[in-house]
């Protein structure tokens, strides 16, 4: 279990944390309150992952 917080609207929800093909990468959880998927886990590592998270969706952006 891990806490998540919603980019979106700012709601902060307790959702399983999915690891996603057995990497240190989780799956973004959906917003119980807006349903965005624009949520990210808060953590200790919450600073890291979410550099990690922007990258991924920068690397996306510009297609690779
Ligand atoms: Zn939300």
């Amino acid at each position: 279990m891990a806490l998540f917080k919603c980019t979106q609207c700012g709601e902060k929800f307790i959702a399983l944390d999915i690891e996603y093909c057995a990497t240190a990468f989780s799956m973004p959880q959906p917003c119980p309150k807006c349903g965005s998927i624009r949520t990210r886990p808060v953590s200790l590592f919450g600073k890291l992952t979410e550099g990690i998270y922007r990258l991924s969706r920068f690397l996306v952006g510009i297609g690779i």
